[in-house]
């Protein structure tokens, strides 16, 4: 990995150490500054209701008027398929993933289709 990617990175493995979520933590970095994990919004604690960390990291830019197109991501788990769909509609050019998430294989077929750029896995990479 080069030294941006590797600093990016370890940004968002930080993230996900952070998430309080007990099913999985995951770790999101965009390049414009905003960083992020998966969370649950409200008290109202089930898996089916986190938030994850790409759409809370885009959320979020929206919510401060922080651009996201032409920006870059880094997640330390591939995208799901509605992640994916928010990557793209937020105009994001490059995803760069930690682990793959075996579940999710469709999502970055569907990122690349869309002509974002795809890297990784860039776990043992370092
Ligand atoms: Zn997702």
């Amino acid at each position: 990995m080069t030294d941006i990617t590797n600093e990016f990175m370890a940004l968002a493995l930080d993230m996900k150490a952070q998430s309080t979520n007990k099913h999985r933590q995951v770790g999101a970095v965009i390049t414009n500054g905003i960083a992020s994990h998966n969370t649950h919004i409200t008290r109202f604690e089930r898996p089916e209701t986190t938030l994850h960390a790409e759409a809370s990291a885009i959320c979020r830019a929206a919510s401060e008027g922080r651009p996201t197109a032409g920006h870059e991501i880094y997640v330390t788990l591939s995208p799901c398929v509605s992640c994916a769909k928010l990557i793209i509609q937020a105009g994001i050019t490059a995803v760069h993933y930690y682990k793959f998430d075996v579940g999710q294989p469709i999502a970055l077929e569907l990122l690349r289709h869309a002509g974002v750029k795809v890297n990784g896995p860039l776990e043992g990479q370092q």
